[in-house]
């Protein structure tokens, strides 16, 4: 399959691969690396701007306030929010589901109510609805997915009911790579009345956010995922549930007025941010996405494409080995396992020729419950890996089962 998409030149922009250039850094699912935009752009911060927003009177105070404001607009018109103040700035994934899960749960969900999540989430986007469902006395229901790797669109009908009160999903499932058909799903849920939250974090490196599109109420991403650091995350809300819903976190910067009996909170996005907030890792985060913003998704489309035909065929060779799942739609994400090698030894194995690969559950049990593995390799691929990534994955992963 021909594909012209700049891999191997891309891979220069990132200061820790032109650095080691004996790895295949194939374990972008779990972190990504920094751009050098980003790097560059943390650096200047700490050494010339540093200092907190809406707070210091310094002049370093007000021109991180402008940069830190900036940086939530520019993530807005990236993810096509209708207003900057629907962005909320997070530490990560994790803490927005957190934040929503509890902030709305604890308002809106009611005994015998019900959310709807699915068996390929990251352990992430289950834990904080199982907690606030056992709280509220609402339930939990699962949607199957195929052998396929793809969402069982008849169970996810039938468990769709008007107790549905919340569809949580992931936009791409960390393990399989399947990107979930959204704009199918979504319009079934508002039919119900229920609200979607949808988990973006693999969606961030591997294709655009369009959340006025999807018509998602709810959608998350982390920094690390996407070339930018660990420690930044986005949160964006429809204005009107991040106008009423109460605050997750209390604390400085949040707070309008404070009495000894009552206090009242600034008005969104700051009543979502109590405390100091990692401005540096805003500023980074609009750095990677002016980054993400110059990458022709389509061309990346087909390299995925490219690699995933190169990966399936050499996979066929292999004797007892399979990819997890063959969903239509994905992206170059590859979970295997070996019929006679445990996945850690064989991601061990693979290090030790510097192809850098992740061996486990990935935070999603269920999912590899669904197979009927306990453990998978996978194999996840960016924007910076070319067709040679692929070809000494593969070959690697021939020496290992040699070598067992
Ligand atoms: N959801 C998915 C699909 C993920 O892949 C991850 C990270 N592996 C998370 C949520 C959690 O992201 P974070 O650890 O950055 O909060």
């Amino acid at each position: 399959m021909e594909n012209d998409f700049p891999a191997a030149a891309l891979a220069r922009q990132f200061p820790l691969l032109v650095a080691r250039p004996e790895l295949a850094y194939l374990d972008s699912a779990a972190t990504s690396q920094l751009h050098e935009s980003v790097i560059e752009r943390i650096v200047r911060f700490y050494r010339e701007d540093n200092a907190t927003v809406h707070r210091s009177s310094c002049p370093m105070g007000s021109e991180a306030t402008v940069a830190y404001a900036a940086a939530r607009k520019f993530v807005a018109q990236y993810v096509n929010a209708a207003d900057a103040t629907e962005i909320v700035f997070v530490r990560s994934t994790t803490e927005a589901i957190n934040l929503v899960a509890n902030s709305w749960g604890r308002t809106i969900l009611r005994p015998g109510d019900e959310v709807l999540l699915t068996a390929m989430e990251h352990h992430s986007n289950i834990l904080p609805w199982q907690d606030i469902a056992k709280r509220q006395g609402a339930g939990l229901r699962l949607c199957a997915i195929t052998a396929a790797g793809e969402i069982d669109r008849d169970d996810f009908l039938q468990k769709l009911t008007e107790r549905t009160k919340m569809v949580a999903i992931g936009h791409v499932s960390n393990v399989l790579g399947t990107v979930n058909p959204l704009d199918e799903l979504i319009p079934q849920a508002r039919r119900v009345g229920a609200a979607i939250f949808v988990d973006g974090a693999q969606r961030v490196a591997s294709g655009p956010i369009d959340v006025q599109r999807l018509g998602c109420d709810f959608y998350a991403l982390s920094g690390h995922k996407a070339f930018a650091p660990m420690g930044i995350g986005v949160l964006y809300g429809r204005c009107p549930w991040l106008k009423t819903l109460p605050p997750y976190q209390l604390g400085g910067g949040m707070v309008d007025r404070v009495s000894m009996d009552c206090s009242t909170f600034r008005e969104p996005p700051e009543k979502w941010e109590a405390g100091t907030p990692n401005v540096a890792g805003a500023l980074a985060l609009r750095s990677a996405l002016e980054f993400l913003r110059s990458i022709d998704w389509k061309s990346y489309d087909h390299h995925c494409a490219s690699i995933r035909s190169r990966m399936d065929d050499a996979v066929r060779s292999l004797p007892g080995v399979r990819i997890l799942g063959s969903p239509e739609k994905k992206t170059a994400i590859f979970s295997f396992v070996s019929d006679r090698v445990h996945a850690h030894d064989l991601a061990t194995a693979l290090s030790t020729k510097g192809i850098c690969v992740r061996a486990g559950h990935h935070c999603a049990q269920p999912l590899h419950a669904a197979y009927g593995v306990p453990a998978s390799c996978r194999a996840s691929f960016s924007l910076y890996n070319a067709e040679e990534d692929c070809d000494r994955l593969i070959d690697g992963i021939r020496w290992a089962l040699d070598y067992f």
